[in-house]
Order: structure tokens, then sequence, then C-alpha cells
């Protein structure tokens, strides 16, 4: 199935409140899920969302100040336990290494699955395939600070009817392509 949408798994900012987390917002696409800034208490906005952590494929850091990254640890454990065998790619602003590593190895727990980090330190392309890709552009912050943009890859799309009516079918459309 192919899923497209925005889960805002919190969108509280520095304080939870009662009904509102930390920020975290998942990207579903395809067969991606992108996380973006697991504030604290994402792993259990999952539940609440009823989405299995599983999902992310990738995690975006916008910066480190708490309420953008305090879900962090959390999250990789939960992928850990649950054995996530796909690797897990972590973008955040180069600078913030130190926080990223208090926070994956912040307590004893195991850390068994493939966290592939790119610290990105400039500007431009920080991922591309035939699918997607991925820039990094630093915004105005007190910290260095990384907006995130994903564009899907262009496809061509065929109109059936006209397809059918020309007489146009299977390998023939996989040669059009
Ligand atoms: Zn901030």
């Amino acid at each position: 199935m192919i899923i497209k949408d925005l889960i805002i798994l919190g969108c509280s900012a520095q304080y939870s409140t009662r009904f509102r987390n930390n920020g975290a917002y998942l990207l579903r696409w395809n067969r991606e899920g992108f996380l973006f800034d697991p504030g604290e208490g994402t792993q259990r906005q999952f539940i609440f969302a009823e989405i299995a952590p599983s999902t992310v494929t990738r995690i975006f850091i916008s910066h480190f100040h708490g309420d953008h990254c305090l879900g962090l640890g959390a999250i990789l454990m939960c992928l850990n336990l649950d054995r996530v065998k796909r690797p897990i790619y972590c973008y955040y602003p180069s600078s913030g290494k130190v926080y990223f590593d208090r926070l994956r190895y912040g307590t004893a727990n195991k850390n068994d699955i493939q966290v592939i980090e790119y610290p990105v330190s400039k500007e431009g392309v920080v991922h591309k395939d035939d699918k997607f890709t991925i820039e990094a552009k630093f915004l105005d912050h007190r910290v260095d600070n990384i907006g995130w943009r994903i564009t899907e890859a262009d496809s061509i799309k065929f109109d059936k009817e006209k397809l059918q009516a020309k007489n146009i079918s299977g390998i023939q459309v996989r040669d059009l392509q």
C-alpha cells in the first residue's frame, strides 16, 4: 500500500503540555518514514498514533535544543528492541555531533541497529537516489539549525484510456518509460 501523509506526533515547543507533546513529525512516504525532530515522549506518541516506530527509516534533527531532540535516544532504543534490520539514517548539524552521541549512547542499552550518520556541515544535497532528493539549508537560530527539503523524483504516468485506444500495453508501456 502506498502511503503519503504527515503525522503530527507532537506540536508543543519547549514544554510539553497536558494535551500537547513536544514536537515530532513523521512523514510517511511510500516505504520511507521520515521522522523530524523527535522531542521527549515521541516513543509514546507512536502508540497514540497507532503507528509502529519501525516505520521510521530516516531521522532528521534540525538543531540540538532539547525540545527538538530529547526523544532521539528513546526512538533508537525502541528500534533496537524491535530488532530493526535495515539501516537507520540520521541527519543533523555536524556541530551537534557531541549531543547526538550523548543522546544515542546515553544509556546502558545495546546498540545493535545500524545507524548511518550524516553530520551536515554545508548546505546542499545530502542524499539522492532514483526516488527522492534530500537537501539541507541552514536557517537562522541561536545554534546551527537546518531546514530539510525532500523532492520526489519526476516520473511518467500514462493515461490508460489513451494507451488502450492506441493498443499499447504490457512491455510496450515499459519501453516508453
Ligand atoms: Zn531551538
